[in-house]
């Protein structure tokens, strides 16, 4: 078997529709192929049914919350509808505060210059650079690679039981690896944040599209996701969870939507007066058709049900993982051992090819599209290939000179739609 009909059955089809199904790419072999789209985890096809809610939508599109017309007043409506319902989807409790942002990233960046004084951050230095990095102005603690789960939840306690006890501090942690679709021990790790009076972050860009993902049952104080990765387009993202350090924070951009009141000072400034709930971190005019395409995202996949997409997927991880096995000089990366349970994430080198280029056949010959690189993880790509960690390289996908050891991978993602 080769890995291009490992990764390419279209036999089994979803019962979620996205869009781009049917597209069609020539090959350089000649003849055109129906094309495979196997990156998900870097931005999934979005649902049929969220195209058409966006449509629907679209000729009624106008400004939010400040406009008297009818519009903008209906806009206004679809705007917070959409917040109620992102915070039904992930469970979150009363007073948590949904915050619309960009993306995961921005969510992440927000919450960094929302820290109280003297926060100290704990993070895996497995994480994605949108959870790894954003923490630079406090201080942050990197925790090495765990090789199991429960290690990483020991790993975690120990160094909060190391900390200065009565100050803030936050752990950052991430729900489905962005490589290895490896579950974190997130409830666990959850426990020992509180246990040792920290608070905790999920970043669930990659879970959110496979799981439920639910605050309370979790116990983590918020959760960052991206629209574009679960199944609604480009452009919104959401932080929700615990109000106060919010509303104590100022503002993450400031600008009209934010402020509740200005006025001119007698030596010439201005006073503000900052709006308390989640407005304050959302000036300027908000993403409206981006909020309510997440929201459509968050019902379409409430109504399919997460058990039927779960089993769905398991099925079809279980089918790349053991054709890949047939495969001479494929190798599966992984930090917690190859039965760990995963989301529909797999990366893998395979002998003697330079990573870069097999992913450039894959597009070339056969239409399908997989992702090459160190996928934003560069520590973490490192570690799994056997390298230094600390070792200097370019993002993206670095050569490995002929006969040396990869130094990047593929990566083939999918999920509901599939
Ligand atoms: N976190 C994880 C685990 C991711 O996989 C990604 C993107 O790949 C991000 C965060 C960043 O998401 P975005 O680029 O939408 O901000």
């Amino acid at each position: 078997m080769s890995v291009s009909t490992v990764v390419a059955d279209r036999t089994v089809c979803s019962p979620l529709p996205v869009l781009g199904r049917d597209v069609t790419v020539p090959l350089v072999t000649g003849g055109e192929v129906a094309y495979a789209a196997l990156d998900y985890a870097a931005s999934a096809p979005a649902l049929q049914r969220v195209w058409d809610d966006v449509a629907a939508y679209a000729p009624y599109y106008g400004s939010v919350h400040r406009g008297a017309g009818y519009l903008s007043q209906l806009s206004t409506d679809l705007f917070e509808n959409a917040r109620g319902t992102v915070a039904r989807f992930l469970g979150c409790r009363e007073g948590d505060q949904v915050v619309f942002t960009r993306s995961t990233t921005d969510s992440l960046n927000l919450l960094a210059r929302a820290l109280p004084a003297g926060c100290q951050v704990f993070v895996f230095e497995t994480e994605h650079h949108a959870s790894l990095l954003p923490w630079q102005e406090a201080e942050v603690a990197f925790l090495d690679a765990p090789r199991t789960p429960e290690q990483a939840v020991t790993t975690l306690e120990r160094a909060l039981a190391a900390r200065e006890p009565h100050g803030p501090a936050l752990v950052c942690v991430t729900g489905a690896s962005n490589v290895t679709g490896e579950l974190w021990p997130v409830r666990e790790l959850a426990a020992a944040a509180h246990a040792h009076g920290a608070r905790i972050v999920l970043d669930a860009a990659q879970l959110a599209p496979h799981h439920p993902v639910d605050v309370r049952e979790l116990d983590v104080d918020w959760v960052a996701f991206s629209g574009h990765k679960l199944y609604a387009p480009f452009g919104s993202g959401v932080l929700a969870g615990r109000a106060d350090w919010l509303r104590e924070a100022r503002p993450y951009l400031a600008g009209g939507g934010a402020s509740r009141k200005v006025t001119r000072r007698a030596d010439g400034g201005v006073d503000v007066e900052w709006h308390e709930g989640a407005a304050r971190h959302e000036a300027g005019s908000p993403n409206v058709i981006g909020a309510h395409a997440v929201a459509s995202a968050c019902k379409a996949l409430n109504e399919a049900g997460f058990e039927g997409l779960v089993a769905r997927e398991r099925y079809l991880i279980r089918k790349v993982r053991d054709g890949l096995a047939e495969v001479p000089g494929v190798k599966v990366l992984s930090l917690f051992g190859d039965d760990a349970p995963r989301v529909g994430v797999i990366s893998f080198v395979v002998e003697g090819w330079n990573s870069s280029h097999f992913a450039a056949a894959l597009s070339a010959e056969y239409g399908i599209g997989v992702r090459d690189g160190l996928f934003c993880a560069h520590p973490l790509v490192r570690t799994l290939l056997g390298g230094d960690p600390q070792a200097q390289g370019e993002c993206g996908a670095p050569e490995a000179a002929p006969g040396e050891r990869s130094l990047n991978a593929i990566r083939v993602s999918f999920g509901a739609g599939t």
